[in-house]
């Protein structure tokens, strides 16, 4: 039985093009970006090349990308980085109850070192509102942090509005876009962040490398120490192969955005429909049509996600469940408390479906039909 694989926020398969380049790198460009000699300097030109490539897809200047090992670590050098060069302005953070655990853990730090942190919530449909932001700013706060798109229901921020609230304020404004980039348009002209969290591993990359945008002129401490690569910022020779896939991974998911999009709305109504067929009780979480294209959560009241994500595995579908980024875990979620409360029937029954390179319709349409077939087993 072939797997369908539903799970593409968690991670994606890497893309054959991806992996073409990502050889040919290994093979080729061994040298150190930092020898001077002639295999050095090729490492370096194609390290600036993807570099360049990145920094274009969100709008920054080639000298504002700092790799790091993935969307953890570039969360975790935004906020304690930013916190600790800037703490002589202050020690407010505010962040949202929907942030991923690179982000909270991070916040949750901060407080141990005597950091005050304000945890916005979220309305029922996974959205921090602007006029939150705004009465939450007070003079000492030096950082704000709000996830661009979310990991387990989709819902975006409106991050413009946000952004222009920042705007007038001593503080700096971070998002994690790891979810967000390469599923929907970003572009830091137009949304004026001064930090930006990427991974690669969920656009079709490889894993273990993501980017921190850092707007020219921002205050940041490094978080590890040794040599000067990624402008004294973070330390140790860069992992080029991955970087050059991070790269390629990106122009295919920029160049594919719209496409993606619609194919995926086609696939969420697709969904609905076999669920209603079916005379299946659901709630949808987060919009399905203003959400992140990939992500479709879904609570089925009158189950438990540990039997809907066994038997969906049994079947050979493979899904996250609410709490998605904590390993392994069936705890209710979060995202779905901080929406709905811990009392609501629909926060421990929740599965993210989650699209992809490598799905079509009728990887949904399957999906949806064992799904609706799990669903009133499990009930009866
Ligand atoms: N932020 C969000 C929103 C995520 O979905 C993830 C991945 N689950 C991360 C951060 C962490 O990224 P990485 O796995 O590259 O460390």
């Amino acid at each position: 039985m072939n797997t369908i694989y539903l799970d593409h926020a968690a991670t994606s398969p890497i893309h054959p093009q991806v992996i073409e380049v990502m050889t040919e790198a290994m093979k080729l460009e061994y040298g150190n970006p930092s020898s001077i000699h002639a295999i050095g300097r090729s490492a370096r030109r194609v390290l600036d090349e993807s570099r360049t490539t990145l920094a274009k897809s969100i709008g920054a200047k080639f000298s504002e990308i700092i790799f790091t090992s993935g969307g953890t670590e570039a969360d975790n050098l935004a906020i304690i980085g930013s916190a600790m060069a800037n703490r002589d302005k202050g020690n407010h953070i505010i962040t949202t109850k929907l942030e991923h655990h690179a982000v909270l853990h991070s916040c949750q730090y901060l407080e141990k070192q005597g950091f005050d942190v304000t945890y916005l919530s979220p309305d029922e449909h996974g959205v921090i509102s602007v006029e939150s932001v705004r009465g939450a700013l007070r003079s000492d706060t030096i950082l704000v942090t709000i996830m661009y798109g979310n990991n387990e229901v989709g819902a975006i921020q409106p991050m413009k509005d946000i952004a222009a609230v920042v705007a007038n304020h001593q503080a700096l404004l971070h998002t994690d876009a790891v979810q967000a980039f390469g599923a929907i348009q970003i572009d830091i002209t137009d949304i004026q962040v001064d930090m930006l969290s990427v991974s690669s591993h969920k656009i079709n990359g490889p894993k273990g490398i993501g980017f921190l945008y850092v707007r020219t002129g921002t205050k940041l401490l490094p978080v590890s120490f040794g040599g000067e690569q990624e402008l004294k910022r973070r330390a140790g020779t860069e992992n080029l192969p991955a970087i050059v896939g991070f790269a390629e991974a990106c122009r295919i998911a920029i160049n594919s955005i719209t496409e993606r999009k619609e194919q995926y709305l086609t696939y969420k109504k697709r969904f609905v429909e076999i669920l209603k067929h079916e005379n299946i009780e659901y709630y949808i979480n987060g919009n399905l049509e203003t959400g992140l294209p990939h992500v479709l959560n879904i609570s089925f009241p009158g189950t438990d996600v540990e039997s809907l994500l066994v038997n969906l595995d049994i079947e050979g579908i493979a899904v996250s469940s609410g709490s998605a980024c904590t390993a392994g875990s069936i705890e209710p979620s979060h995202v779905l408390v901080a929406m709905f409360g811990n009392k609501s029937e629909r926060i421990r029954n929740s599965i993210r479906f989650s699209f992809g390179l490598g799905n079509d319709i009728e990887h949904i349409t399957i999906a949806a039909e064992k799904t609706a077939a799990i669903v009133k087993r499990l009930r009866n």
